[in-house]
Formats: structure tokens, sequence, C-alpha cells
């Protein structure tokens, strides 16, 4: 797509229909009415006017809260300003999207039947502030048969298309090159020495997570994803189309929260990244931002994008390098002797194989997963957002000052610190990086 002269799409892309109009013509002559009966009835009570108001607008706003009125200015006033006070506008006006517009994209969900609580949360929360007006379906995967009490309780909560699909053993499972009796024998070591330490179906989950959910049957014809869990939330009505944004942009991996790992999950996983990159160079580009995860003492500085959220343009996954990149790592057996996590093979790729351009922080996305939270600070975003931002993990995290300061880095100066750093490694992929 061309980049000159475009700001974020504040239509989302969605062109307005004949249907529209008329719809708006309703609007207008219904808010005529209104606006007389407001007019009348606040003239007559001195007390609460408010009740017409609160009808048609259902947000409060009213003639005997002036401050209130004043101060709100929506973002989509569009200049009709008594319009946008009183009338969800926006929201009727784009509840339509074109065809064109669209990114063959869904919204993806890994997820247990247990939580179907936690999934009916997420996803009312996402509908509220994005998807009830793009329309994006969902498909929602799990490794046993889904049950009717669970589709009910999503069907419940959405009206968008929603896709169920289950995982063969192909895609749950062993990496080929463990065995069922080491891996018992490791989890019962690593038990205690980190969260999900003992657990094989997080192990599972992982490997599926890092190279193969979308070879999965309902996401193999997707160009795009957007991965969501149980229990995140969403803080800010987001009015434009991210996937589209992207993609105009020729921008490839999004993300909200950048932690850093524990280093005793991935111990050997950087040693098995380096022997890769030094056996498969030409796979990689001219230049990448790979110094967001490697500092130029050719550690892992366990910096990586929290994969819970993520806008993925699935080219990314499918490449020949990351395939490679993957089986290579499957058959290093650290998805099960040690507990590799999907979000740092997800993150070491993506900046190995991207440029800084190509990776985008959605800072207008409030989002929290439990554990930590992301609130847009920018004053403007405050009439969108329901969070604190003086609370958001994401200001004070070194890997996301980190990511603001990166730029690429040369394909032969990232071959030439890990050659001098090569002694270091030779025995054991420890990692000591810092940030
Ligand atoms: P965390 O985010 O790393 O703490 O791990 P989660 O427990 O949230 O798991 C990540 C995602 O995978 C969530 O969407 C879970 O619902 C899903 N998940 C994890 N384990 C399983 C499992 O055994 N079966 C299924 N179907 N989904 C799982
Ligand atoms: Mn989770």
């Amino acid at each position: 797509g061309t980049l000159a002269g475009m700001g974020i799409p504040q239509l989302g892309g969605y062109k307005p229909t004949a249907r529209i109009y008329k719809l708006g013509l309703l609007l207008a002559a219904s808010l005529t009415v209104c606006t007389t009966l407001w007019m009348v009835s606040s003239s007559l009570t001195s007390g609460s006017s408010s009740l017409v108001s609160d009808i048609i607008g259902g947000k409060g706003h009213n003639k005997n809260n002036n401050n209130h009125y004043n101060s709100i200015q929506p973002a989509t006033t569009d200049g009709n300003d008594l319009l946008a006070g009183h009338l969800p506008a926006a929201r009727v006006s784009y509840d339509q999207p074109a065809e064109g517009e669209r990114v063959n994209a869904a919204i993806v969900a890994l997820v247990r039947n247990s939580e179907l609580d936690g999934l009916r949360k997420s996803i009312r929360m996402f509908e509220d502030r994005f998807n009830r007006r793009y329309k994006y379906p969902y498909v929602l995967l799990n490794d046993q048969n889904f049950t009717q009490e669970f589709r009910d309780g999503i069907a419940a909560i959405t009206k968008n298309e929603v896709r169920y699909g289950v995982l063969d053993s192909d895609h749950w499972g062993y990496s080929p090159s463990v065995t069922p009796e080491m891996t018992e024998k490791k989890l019962a070591e690593n038990k205690n020495r980190y969260l999900y330490g003992g657990s094989l179906s997080y192990r599972f989950m992982c490997r599926f997570q890092s190279g193969l959910f979308y070879k999965h049957p309902l996401l193999r014809d997707l160009d795009w994803y957007w991965r969501l869990e149980p229990d995140v939330e969403y803080y800010c009505d987001l009015d434009y189309d991210p996937f589209v944004f992207m993609r105009d942009r020729g921008i490839k991996y999004g993300f909200t929260i950048a932690p850093r790992e524990g280093r005793r999950t991935v111990e050997t996983l950087w040693h098995h990244t380096r022997e890769w990159i030094k056996d498969n160079v030409e796979l990689l580009p001219e230049k990448s931002l790979v110094n967001w995860v490697m500092g130029t003492d050719g550690h892992y500085n366990l910096c990586h994008f929290w994969s819970n959220f993520e806008i993925v343009d699935l080219s990314l996954y499918r490449s020949a390098a990351y395939e490679s990149y993957f089986n290579y790592l499957d058959n290093a057996q650290g998805f099960f002797y040690e507990r590799w996590g999907d979000a740092p093979i997800h993150s070491i790729a993506a900046t190995l194989l991207l440029e800084k351009g190509q990776i985008h922080w959605f800072e207008d996305i409030g989002y929290k997963h439990p554990g930590n939270m992301h609130c847009p600070r920018d004053p403007d975003m405050h009439s969108k957002c329901i969070c604190d931002p003086g609370k958001a993990y994401t200001y004070r995290s070194a890997c996301q000052s980190r990511f603001a300061k990166v730029n690429n880095m040369a394909r032969e100066r990232m071959l030439e610190i890990i050659r001098n750093s090569e002694r270091e490694y030779q025995l054991h992929g420890s990692s000591e990086g810092t940030v």
C-alpha cells in the first residue's frame, strides 16, 4: 500500500451506503422530534430533564449538567455537536462494513470449555470497543469438543459469526524429538521452578501456538489473525480497523505489552536460535530489528511481545524462514524439557525477520491480561478509554522503552556479534543478557 499522507483511518475504511443515508434521514427526523421534546421538557421541569436525552443517547448528557456536557467532545462530532452529544452516531453509521474494505481476518481464541465465563467477558468487551461495528468472525479452537453449553453461552454474547474447531493429535501433542517418559521426568524437575513448570497441557498449548495454529483448517485460508484469550479486558473505543491500518502500511506484527520472560523457561532457546541463524543465513533479511532481543553482548535479553494479544499478517508465520525456525526448535526438545513459550518464539522470529517499520506498538489499545495492563497516557485518549494510565505497566517496562529506542541492525553486524560471543555459547546456552 502507499504510505503517503495517511493518518489513522477515521472511518475505518467503511463507505456509507444508500442504506445508511436512509438511516441518517430517519435519525435526523427523529432527532428533530426528540430535540423539540427535550426543549419542552426542560423548560417545564427545572429539576430533572434528563429523561429524554437518556432515552435517545443513553449517555446521561443533559442540560442540567452543563460542565459535563461541554467538556465532552466526542471524536465523532463531524461538526454537529448536538447530534454527537445525544446519539451514538458513529455506531449507527458504521454498522454496515463495505465488503471491499474488509481484511481476510478472524479473531482467534484457543480455549477450554471450563473458560466459558472468561471468554464471554473478553468477547463482550471486545465487541463493545471494536467488533460490534467491524464484525470480524471468531474462530474458537479447543483440544476437546466444545459443549453445547459453551456454544450457547457464546452465541448469547455476540451476533457475529463463530466457527468452532477441534485440534487433532498432529496439532496437540509432543514434539517428534521428545519422549513422554523423559517429559514426565523433566516436568517433575521443573514443577517448582516456574509457573506451569509441571504442566503437560501448557506445553502442548505453547507448541501449538508457536508453530501450528495457522495451519489449522479453520485458519488455513485466513490472511490475518487477532488473538484473544479468556479474561482479558479492552478499555478503549477503537474507531478504525487495525487490520486495515496495518495492511495499508506494510505492518506485519502488532502488539500492546512487552515484558521480560522468566529466564528459566528458556534456558537454551537462544543457544538453539543462534545455531539456526548460523545455518540459515540465506533465509534472513539484510537488516532487521533483532537488536531489540539481542544486545551487543550476543545474549537474549528476554524481551518479548506478550502474545496473548497479537495482530499478525500470517504470511510471517507461513514464511520459509519461520517454518524452518519452528521445525528446528521442535527438534531441540525445549518445548517439553524446558517450557519455551510461543511469546518469545514469535517475538524472536518477528524481530529477526522484520524491520522496525513492520512492527507496531498499538499504544491506543488499552488492554489487560491477568498480570499486566496497558492504558494509553495521551490526554486525547482520555475520552475513549476506561482505564488509569498511571497504573499501566507499559510505561515502566524496560523492553517497551528499548523498543522505542532501537533501530534496525544489518545482518552482517548480527553475525559478527554472534561470532564474537561464540565461546560463551559452546557448552551451554545460558542467557545472561540485560535490557
Ligand atoms: P497464560 O496466559 O500463559 O497464563 O496461559 P493460559 O492458561 O491463559 O493459556 C493461554 C491460552 O491457551 C488461553 O486462551 C487458554 O484458554 C488456552 N489454553 C491453555 N491450556 C489449554 C488446554 O489445555 N486446552 C485448551 N483448549 N486451551 C488451553
Ligand atoms: Mn492467558
